[in-house]
C-alpha cells in the first residue's frame, strides 16, 4: 500500500493510491469532480479485469452518472479521440475517468482537453498554446508499463503523418487510483512487454540531459522493484505462460516499477529507444513495450560506461548481455526489417530534441549502429 502527494514538474499536485480495492476504498474521491463522469476504455479488458465493474459501483452509490466510451484502440488516434471528445461535450460530462493500459490514459487526457476547449479542432491537440484547463481526470492503469497515471503525457497516432506523437499539452491527472489486482487477467506477454517499457523509462529519463534528483530517485526505487520481479517474467517466460507463482506481492512491485518509471519520465522525459520505436509500433505492428525493448541493448551499448553499470546493477542485471538475453527470454527474439529500422533512424535523426536529448552525444552513426542489434543485417546508410 502507498499513498502520497506527487508534485508533479507542472506544479500541480495529483493524489496518488495504490492498495487493494483502491477504487471502491476512495470512492468518495469521485464526488469533488462533479455529477457525470466520461469513462474511457479500450475494447474488452477492463470490464475482463474488474475495474470497470469497481468504477461503476463507486460512482453509483456517490449518485454519480456516467456515460462510457469504450472504443479506444491500441497506440489510440486523433480521430478516435476527436470521436469520443464529441461525445463527452454533447453529454455535458464533468470529469473524465481513464481506465486501461496506456492508450486509454493517453486517450483521456487529450479527450478531457477536447472537451474543456470546444470550439477546438484536433490542430488544437498538437498547439503548444494554452486555454482552458482540461476537465479533471481520473486515471486507474490496468497495464504495468506506461505509468501514464503519474504522467503529463499523451501519445496519439497520427495517421496522415504515419507516426505517434506526443501532444504539446503537459496534463497530469487529478488523481491516480492503482490497484495490483487489475494486472491478473493480464497475459504473461502482456506484462513482459509492458514491463520492458517500464525498463526503458527508468534507463531513458536517468540518461537524460533534463534528469533532477527527483527523476533519479525514482528511477532507483523503480528499478529495484523491477530487479525483485524480473525473475519470475524470466521464470514464466521459459516455461509455457506459467504464471501460478505470481502473487499479489509480484503483481504489486510490477505495477510501482511502472508508476516510478511514469514519475521519471514526468521529469526528463524519453530519448532515443523511445524515438525509435514509433515505426516499428506502427509499421510492423509491435506493442509498444517491445518496440521500446529492442532498442535498449544498443542504447545502453552506446551510453558511458559508468552511468550504464550503475542502471544495470540497480536493475539486477549483472551486464549489458544478460539485459539483452533477458529481452530475448521476455519479449521475443523476432528481428524487425531493415527498411523499417532504417525509416526510424531517419525520423529521429530529423528531431533535433530527441538527438540532443541524451547526456551523451548522439549521431547518425550511432543512431544506425543502435538499431543494427535488432536486424538480420547491418544497417547501414543509403
Ligand atoms: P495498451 O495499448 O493500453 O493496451 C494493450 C492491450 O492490453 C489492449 O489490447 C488492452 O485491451 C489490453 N489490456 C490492458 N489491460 C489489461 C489487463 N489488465 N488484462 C488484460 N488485457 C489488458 O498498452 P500499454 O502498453 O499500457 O500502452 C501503450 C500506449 O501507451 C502506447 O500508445 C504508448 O505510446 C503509450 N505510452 C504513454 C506513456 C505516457 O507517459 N503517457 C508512456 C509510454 C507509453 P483493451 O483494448 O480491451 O483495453
Ligand atoms: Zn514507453
Amino acid at each position: 500500500m502507498m499513498n502520497f502527494i506527487f508534485h508533479t514538474p507542472s506544479g500541480k499536485d495529483e493524489d496518488v493510491f495504490e492498495e487493494q480495492n483502491c477504487v471502491m476504498n476512495h470512492r468518495k474521491i469521485f464526488s469533488k469532480f462533479g455529477k457525470k463522469a466520461f469513462i474511457i476504455t479500450g475494447r474488452f479488458s477492463a470490464e475482463k479485469n474488474g475495474s470497470l465493474g469497481d468504477v461503476k459501483s463507486a460512482l453509483n452509490e456517490q449518485g454519480i452518472s456516467w456515460v462510457h466510451f469504450n472504443e479506444i484502440e491500441e497506440n489510440p488516434s486523433v480521430e478516435t479521440v476527436v470521436k469520443a471528445a464529441e461525445i463527452g461535450k454533447r453529454e455535458k460530462v464533468d470529469f473524465v475517468i481513464g481506465i486501461g493500459g496506456g492508450s486509454p490514459l493517453d486517450a483521456a487526457k487529450a479527450i478531457a482537453l477536447l472537451i474543456a476547449n470546444p470550439t477546438e479542432g484536433a490542430d488544437y491537440l498538437y498547439t503548444p498554446e494554452k486555454k482552458d484547463e482540461p476537465l479533471n481526470i481520473v486515471a486507474i492503469p490496468t497495464t504495468c508499463g506506461t505509468g501514464s497515471e503519474v504522467t503529463g503525457v499523451s501519445v496519439l497516432t497520427r495517421k496522415e503523418l504515419g507516426t505517434k506523437k506526443s501532444i504539446a499539452h503537459k496534463i497530469f491527472p487529478e488523481v491516480a487510483l492503482i490497484d495490483p489486482k487489475y494486472l491478473r487477467s493480464a497475459s504473461l506477454t502482456l506484462i513482459c512487454n509492458t514491463a520492458m517499457d517500464a525498463f526503458g523509462h527508468m534507463a531513458e529519463s536517468a540518461l537524460s540531459k533534463t534528469r533532477c534528483s527527483e527523476c533519479l530517485d525514482a528511477v532507483e526505487k523503480g528499478l529495484k522493484l523491477f530487479s525483485e520481479v524480473k525473475n519470475y517474467l524470466v521464470k514464466a517466460a521459459s516455461s509455457d505462460e506459467v504464471m501460478s507463482d505470481f502473487t499479489w506481492d509480484v503483481y504489486e512491485k510490477l505495477i510501482l516499477a511502472s508508476m516510478y518509471g511514469g514519475i521519471a519520465i514526468a521529469y526528463a522525459g524519453t530519448t532515443i529507444p523511445h524515438g525509435l520505436s514509433y515505426q516499428v509500433t506502427i509499421r510492423h505492428n509491435v506493442p509498444h513495450g517491445k518496440a521500446i525493448g529492442y532498442f535498449q541493448y544498443g542504447f545502453l551499448k552506446e551510453a558511458p560506461k559508468e552511468e550504464r553499470d550503475r542502471l544495470l546493477s540497480f536493475a539486477g542485471f549483472s551486464d549489458i548481455e544478460e539485459l539483452k538475453k533477458y529481452f530475448e527470454v521476455t519479449c521475443g527474439k523476432e528481428k524487425v526489417p531493415a527498411e523499417i529500422l532504417l525509416s526510424a533512424v531517419d525520423e529521429v535523426a530529423a528531431n533535433e530534441p530527441k538527438m540532443h536529448a541524451s547526456v551523451f552525444s548522439v549521431d547518425r552513426e550511432m543512431l544506425l549502429r543502435i538499431v543494427s542489434y535488432v536486424s538480420d543485417k547491418e544497417i547501414v546508410n543509403d
